[in-house]
């Protein structure tokens, strides 16, 4: 039998306690309660009054004994079914376990993620309010393709929210599915759930893909180990470096100060599917090894990934497994010692080509030649007298303010170093380097192949 009444008692009961036992002014307390609710994304204010009266340190009228909201009188559904699902009412879902973690909401609230697969394919679970720990500490303790179900859940709508999505709360419960012999929660086989078509991906969505591998990439790069960002200065692979603070976007993101600057990769995998093709792309991380890459490119071999479309249109990967591990229909069966390892089928149909872009290196200096008969550093001899172009008077502040102050400081830099700094003072990266250049022709700096050094005064 569903169950309408709620375990919060009713907003107005909780908001005239607060209003008498405070003396407040009731349009400024329902004020402060909306702006508490859209800040969990929270429309049940029978809930978001009771919680936000509590969170003022002020007792809220006691709770009913009954179940938080109307309860769908079913086992579990489907998260697609679950979105369908009008708000209010509470549902139990079930799937494979992906990935969680911390973020926040647009007000700076805590929030935690759940990324889960079930039989409509993969989706995101929000978590709000006290539960976040509780959500975090669950998640904690699993592995990925887990079997979990999460009761409580309910259907999140509204003008901050552009298309439904699934949440939970103070009253959501998670368990792990272990010994489902009876197979109660009825959970598809992996491999027999539907993948999101790659030509119908949407930027952001969480989603669930299959494709044949057919041309990988590896980019490799000196970055920092702990948040692998990487350094824009040639830093060697073992040697101090400092990952600085840096805004992308508009975000502000705190770097992580002195650290070993470390080798990695990211990776690349383009795979296709009947209509459409797109790049997984995977972090440091999550590295595949080339010879796998190669196995998997040359055999066509379909992998299965969860992840979500980035704005430069690769697909940034949470969770992949190759078919052949999920029990997919190019299985491997487990041979006993002595019995021969069945030979995989390869197949040699045609795909299409592939260009892969180069790694960009440090473009050279127009103009300036490396002198090839010796390995010593070359200047360039031009009197400073006759600049062959007279500088403008922009280019020789930057060239006697910002680019000396900066060589004072390193005295030695990589070209790429030089055009950083100056695209962080918003200099275009043409006109830096004619200031390198300026500053070059008089005798100021020196560049030996890619480092500019200091010369000294005479
Ligand atoms: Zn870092």
């Amino acid at each position: 039998m569903p169950r309408t009444s709620s375990t919060n008692p009713p907003y107005s009961e909780t908001v005239a306690k607060y209003v008498k036992e405070t003396n407040s002014d009731p349009t400024v307390v329902a004020t402060e309660i909306a702006k508490y609710g859209a800040s969990l994304g929270m429309s049940n204010m029978d809930f978001v009054a009771w919680h936000w009266v509590k969170k003022q340190g002020l007792q809220p009228p006691p709770l009913n004994q009954a179940a938080p909201f109307t309860v769908l009188d079913k086992p579990y559904i489907s998260m697609a079914e679950g979105l369908k699902i009008a708000t209010n009412t509470g549902y139990t879902i079930r799937g494979y376990f992906i990935k969680g973690k911390l973020g926040s909401t647009k007000k700076g609230n805590d929030m935690f993620v759940f990324t889960m697969v079930d039989e409509s394919g993969a989706r995101d679970v929000l978590v709000f309010g006290d539960k976040v720990k509780t959500a975090a500490d669950f998640a904690a303790g699993l592995k990925k393709m887990d079997k979990i179900r999460l009761t409580s859940i309910q259907t999140m709508a509204g003008k901050d929210q552009p298309r439904p999505a699934l949440s939970g709360g103070v009253y959501t419960g998670y368990t792990k599915i272990v010994d489902d012999h009876e197979n109660v929660f009825k959970l598809p086989k992996f491999t027999d759930i539907a993948p999101t078509a790659l030509k119908e991906l949407e930027v952001f969505e969480t989603a669930l893909v299959r494709g044949l591998s057919y041309s990988y990439e590896i980019a490799k790069y000196t970055g920092c180990p702990n948040c692998k960002t990487k350094f824009r200065d040639n830093t060697a692979p073992g040697r101090p470096a400092e990952c600085n603070d840096r805004e992308y976007q508009g975000n502000k993101k705190k770097g992580c100060g002195i650290v070993t600057a470390t080798e990695m990769a990211f990776t690349t995998l383009v795979v296709v599917d009947q209509r459409f093709d797109v790049k997984l792309k995977f972090d440091p991380d999550q590295a595949l090894g080339e010879d796998l890459l190669r196995d998997l490119t040359d055999n066509l071999k379909p992998v299965w990934a969860v992840g979500s479309l980035q704005k430069n249109d690769t697909f940034r990967v949470d969770w992949y497994d190759l078919e052949s591990n999920l029990g997919g229909p190019n299985v491997r069966t487990d041979t006993g010692t002595g019995l021969p390892t069945p030979t995989p089928v390869s197949t040699t149909p045609t795909v299409p080509t592939v260009t892969t872009v180069p790694v960009q290196g440090t473009t050279p200096l127009p103009s300036v030649t490396a002198n090839p008969y010796t390995n010593q550093t070359v200047t360039i001899n031009v009197p400073t007298a006759i600049p062959l172009v007279q500088p403008t008077g922009d280019v020789q502040k930057l060239v006697d303010e910002d680019l000396m102050e900066y060589m004072n400081v390193f005295q030695t830099a990589s070209m790429e170093g030089v055009l950083d700094y100056f695209n962080r003072r918003s200099v275009p990266e043409e006109k830096a380097k004619s200031v390198v250049l300026e500053a070059i022709m008089q005798k100021k700096i020196a560049k030996d192949g890619n480092t500019i050094r200091k010369v000294p005064k005479a």
